[in-house]
């Protein structure tokens, strides 16, 4: 048997198809665009890279985006006064600050900092204290991604064994969260689980979101599962590979996610889906805001 693949650029395409509507519809009905800010500090190339594919992909579905890049050596005080103005400017409806930050610049300050009404990845204690309570709420994206591609693949939720290796603040601990709202069965696994391959195959639907190069061998997958590979991983030779050994698993499972071209194109898409969904919000037109597919509560 060879899993069905399923195809992240395939979804972000029919995604993407879809906001661009629904911008164009936020347009009319405002008379502005979705507006989008993301602050750099510093910032290595790979840093770079991901802020280009943010701001090209806000431009291809109509949301205005803008970088405002601040040096290295920008002081807490002075990020936290530029939150502060982005917070109160009426035409910013989503704020993504680029991390990693610089070693003296707080994490923490910047989500205690940035509004939750234009806190699109999901970062803020309040966005996780909502999503703890079973409140609507702004999710990670990353996080968002799986349950997307769950969701638009129609694979079942209710009642299934979902495991999850990884327990990231950005990835495992939303997901699996997320997950229980939609009455799954969860296991999250980490670096201290033991006897990883005795949980991995009781799952139903199997994630890996760790970034240890194809730690998911076949032999840890059950027959006719469900694999999500979240991992990113550059290898030393040049390449890019996921956390599934995916040749081998696929030949196991039920339906594959491959790296690159699952999860990875789906993150940015599911920012953008947000942001606009906060445009509407902001817009006090909540009943026109569209049914984003943001798990249900
Ligand atoms: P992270 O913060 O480093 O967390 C990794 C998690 O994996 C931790 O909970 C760690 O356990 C656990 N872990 C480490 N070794 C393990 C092992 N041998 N068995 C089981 N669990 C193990 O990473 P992250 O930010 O969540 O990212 C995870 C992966 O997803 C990375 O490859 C990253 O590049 C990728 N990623 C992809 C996207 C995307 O857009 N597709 C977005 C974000 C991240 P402890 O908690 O015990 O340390």
């Amino acid at each position: 048997m060879s899993a069905t693949i399923l195809d992240g650029r395939a979804l972000s395409a029919e995604i993407r198809g879809e906001l661009r509507t629904e911008v164009a519809r936020f347009r009319e009905r405002q008379g502005y665009p979705p507006g989008l800010v993301i602050v750099r500090v510093g910032g290595d190339a790979a840093s770079g890279v991901y802020t280009k594919a943010i701001l090209r992909l806000a431009g291809e579905i109509g949301v205005q985006a803008r970088l405002e890049e601040l040096p290295a050596l920008t002081s807490g005080d002075e990020l936290r006064a530029l939150l502060l103005q982005l917070n109160g400017d009426q035409r910013t409806h989503g704020i993504i600050v680029q991390m990693p930050l610089p070693a003296h610049l707080s994490q923490q300050m910047v989500a205690d900092t940035v509004a939750p009404a234009k806190d699109i990845d999901g970062i803020s204690p309040g966005s996780a204290g909502n999503l703890f309570l079973g409140l609507p709420s702004f999710l990670p994206s990353t996080a968002a991604a799986v349950v997307e591609i769950l969701d638009r693949q129609r694979i079942p939720l209710a009642g299934k064994r979902v495991v999850i290796l990884g327990r990231s603040n950005v990835v495992g601990k939303p997901l699996a969260l997320m997950l229980l709202q939609r009455n799954a069965t969860v296991s999250v696994c980490h670096s201290r689980t033991r006897d990883l391959t005795a949980l991995t195959r009781q799952a139903d639907v199997l994630i890996a979101a760790v970034g240890r190069p194809r730690l998911v061998t076949a032999e840890m997958v059950r027959p006719g599962a469900v694999v999500i590979d979240v991992g990113i991983n550059a290898l030393p030779e040049g390449g890019i590979v996921g956390d599934v050994d995916f040749e081998a698993v696929r030949e196991v499972a039920a339906a594959i996610t491959p790296t690159p071209g699952g999860v990875g194109p789906l993150t940015n898409v599911m920012l953008l889906k947000q942001c606009v969904r906060a445009a509407w919000l902001a817009s006090g037109l909540e009943e026109e805001a569209p049914d984003l597919s943001i798990p249900q509560f």
